[in-house]
């Protein structure tokens, strides 16, 4: 715990689900974290479940992660306020349950792109150019899924989940384009995928969750398992892990 005590960590999508498990774990050991997202009314009942002491070192930002405005002004209230980043977990991010070749689906792709892509690629280059000033060695996790790896396939009754794997196949790619570029700047930054598979969060809806009749995980199992990532030792970088429920087929 003393290795991360005051360190800052800021989680994206925070205010629900795998977000605001990682946030009381991070809590937990130490650190002091940055919890981002659109519903300040979410990020207030997460505050709500924490005891005195951790809410002191807890800071709900309202952001909006497809915002480079919104971004920046996140960001830079962290560097002046707590002095930097140390830990980032990109973990928002959206779904949508239509398929791809269907009309006026438009707004969709986008929420997907600009949240699950954009979002990711602007919260990491901020976060970046923070660490790289700092002398502690930065992390940089981003919250990717099976569906990262092999695009799901739940037969001809179920809508499918539009662009959502083929975001989170970027995901997967990115994660090599940030290994290069970290040791191309000559930083001791880590990067890591971690890839769930279905957890238990408000992300599918319930006929879906009924429908598909998988064993989950629950967010606390995914946070378990970003603790057991940024546990390593310092010469060690988990470069992607895989998290299923046994059972999942
Ligand atoms: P939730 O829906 O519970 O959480 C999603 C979080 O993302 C919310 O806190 C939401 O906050 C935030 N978010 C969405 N859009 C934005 C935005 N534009 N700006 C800022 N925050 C945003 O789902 P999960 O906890 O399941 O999802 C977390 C991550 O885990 C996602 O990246 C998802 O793809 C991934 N994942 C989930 C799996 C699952 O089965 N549940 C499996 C594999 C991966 P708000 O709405 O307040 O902005």
């Amino acid at each position: 715990m003393d290795r991360w005590l005051d360190k800052v960590a800021v989680v994206t999508g925070a205010s629900s689900g795998i977000g605001a498990a990682c946030v009381k774990d991070l809590l937990g050991h130490g650190f002091r974290v940055c919890g981002l997202a659109r519903r300040e009314i979410k990020l207030k009942e997460t505050e709500s479940s924490l005891s005195a002491e951790q809410c002191d070192r807890f800071f709900s930002i309202k952001c909006d992660v497809t915002k480079e405005d919104s971004i920046k002004k996140a960001f830079e209230w962290i560097e002046g306020n707590l002095g930097g980043i140390d830990l980032l977990i990109n973990n928002a991010g959206v779904i949508r349950y239509t398929d791809l070749v269907k009309e006026n689906n438009t707004s969709d792709l986008r929420a997907i792109i600009d949240t699950n892509l954009l979002g990711v690629a602007l919260c990491t280059r901020e976060a970046f150019q923070s660490m790289r000033k700092r002398n502690f060695p930065g992390h940089i996790i981003l919250i990717n899924s099976i569906d990262g790896h092999q695009v799901p396939n739940f037969g001809p009754n179920l809508p499918s989940f539009n662009i959502y794997p083929a975001s989170k196949f970027g995901v997967t790619a990115m994660t090599e384009i940030y290994r290069q570029e970290f040791l191309k700047y000559g930083t001791k930054i880590k990067i890591t995928s971690l890839s769930p598979g279905g957890t238990k969060t408000d992300l599918f809806p319930d006929e879906h969750k009924e429908i598909m009749n998988y064993p989950c995980l629950s967010p606390g199992d995914v946070s378990n398992a970003v603790m057991y990532v940024i546990s390593t030792p310092p010469h060690v970088q988990i470069h992607e892990l895989t998290i299923k429920p046994l059972g999942e087929p």
